[in-house]
């Protein structure tokens, strides 16, 4: 990869929707419709910038190690990965949401251990410490709304937005773990070695997010 060269890894579904506008204001822009394309890197306006497709779950792997210079990610992904690796210097403030515990509506207060199935094990057994509650992990990797009513855990903790999901499956949220929104994370070396490229789209990004 040459100095110039600029690799940002983004992640489909609700992050892309949000964060392409932000980027079409900072002057980055997909020559091709990134939603209707199997392909999985893009060439851009311009021509040292190219933007990746990955999981979310993936973008701190590839931009800690240098294949993706930048990547968008949720706070939620980098809380439970480990924020370490790379630096983060800015919060995009879109696909805002919040990390909460959930329990069955009006459930009663489990004597014991509470069972707690999430797919993100290190946040839960974190904050499940810090309130001195010793709990047994479940580790599930999606429908974590269904354990409960399958007998399966007690409480769940997931992602939240309206709620809605929660209420559908006789779920109700219970305690506020983090707030959540898209976070601009940056390669270490990167930063170094491609400053100036960096910087002038960080700056371009950050008066997006001030004018959105
Ligand atoms: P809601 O029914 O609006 O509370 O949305 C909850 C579901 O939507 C969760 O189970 C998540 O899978 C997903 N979701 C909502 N907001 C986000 C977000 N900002 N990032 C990723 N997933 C989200």
């Amino acid at each position: 990869m040459s100095s110039t060269q600029l690799v940002i890894a983004l992640t489909k579904g609700r992050i892309l929707d949000e964060v392409l506008p932000l980027f079409a204001q900072a002057d980055i822009v997909p020559k091709e419709d990134i939603s209707k394309s199997r392909k999985l890197i893009f060439d851009t306006n311009r021509e040292n910038v190219k933007l990746m497709v990955i999981r979310g779950s993936d973008v701190p792997t590839y931009v800690e190690f240098g294949s993706a210079d930048m990547g968008v990610v949720g706070k939620d992904l980098l809380l439970e990965y480990g924020d370490e690796g790379f630096y983060e210097p800015l919060d995009l403030r879109i696909a805002a949401c919040r990390l909460m515990t959930a329990e069955p509506i009006k459930a009663v207060p489990v004597q014991g251990r509470l069972k707690v199935a999430t797919k993100f094990t290190n946040i839960a057994k974190k904050y499940f410490a810090e309130q001195g509650k010793q709990i047994e992990l479940i580790k599930l990797n999606g429908a974590l709304e269904l354990a409960p009513s399958m007998g399966l855990a007690d409480a769940i903790v997931d992602i939240v937005d309206t709620g809605k999901t929660l209420k559908a499956n006789g779920l109700e949220p219970r305690e506020l773990i983090a707030h959540v929104s898209s976070r601009i994370i940056v390669n270490k070396a990167s930063m170094k070695i491609k400053n100036s490229v960096i910087r002038e789209i960080l700056g371009q990004l950050r008066e997006a997010v001030e004018r959105n």
